[in-house]
């Protein structure tokens, strides 16, 4: 917040995004920027999609432990309703990837009437695949990080979180056993792996279907 000339305060509304895989320490830079701004004297929030329950109902937890406390909602319309009622000056919404589209909106509203909007969150599901409101979100922010995890088979800087337990659903909450971080080389080469074993299977299944 700043004051001008005539000692008033004028606010600089915003949108920041910080994207990337799991484990890139998208929450770990978005507790880090509301924890900053709260040393500013700021008014700061953190909400969530009460769908992210891994950890904490009321905390925004990061895979270190590292929390702030936070408020869960059920859609983008009530994080709305309920940041501007309380007047808050940084807003931070955390796995922003599982809210509706009209989160893209309610930020633009909310940057607009002066907030400083910060939003985490996962920029591709499982498959590589552009997740939720983020894209779009990326596309109007005025400043976007993205963030990486290091890929577990080389060591490069991963693209993409990929599933270890076989389950077709965008949505599976998970930690290091359901997700490993792999960079493009290494996740291309274990989709081709993946395909091979998966043909390997439906010859041994029907061999065995002979007998
Ligand atoms: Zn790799």
């Amino acid at each position: 917040m700043d004051k001008n000339i005539n000692g008033e305060t004028r606010r600089h509304g915003r949108i920041e995004i910080v994207c990337g895989s799991m484990f890139s320490g998208k929450t770990e830079e978005l507790i880090r920027r509301m924890k900053r701004a709260k040393f500013a004297k700021q008014r700061v929030e953190i909400f969530k999609p009460s769908i992210d329950t891994r950890y904490s109902e009321k905390d925004v937890v990061s895979h270190d432990r590292n929390f702030i406390h936070s408020t869960p909602v059920e859609s983008s319309g009530a994080l709305q309703l309920l940041a501007l009622a309380d007047d808050i000056d940084v807003v931070g919404i955390d796995e922003a990837q599982f809210f509706d589209m009209g989160l893209v909106n309610v930020c633009n509203e909310l940057a607009n009437s002066g907030v400083r909007v910060i939003v985490a969150g996962l920029d591709m599901d499982y498959k590589g695949i552009p997740f939720g409101p983020i894209p779009a979100l990326c596309a109007i922010a005025d400043e976007v990080t993205k963030v990486h995890a290091i890929c577990v088979r080389c060591g490069a800087l991963a693209y993409v979180s990929h599933r270890l337990v076989h389950n077709d659903s965008r949505v599976l909450l998970g930690e290091h056993e359901e997700y490993e971080p792999l960079c493009r080389e290494c996740y291309r080469k274990v989709l081709e792996e993946e395909k091979e074993l998966e043909k390997i299977h439906k010859q041994y299944g029907r061999a065995e279907n002979h007998t």
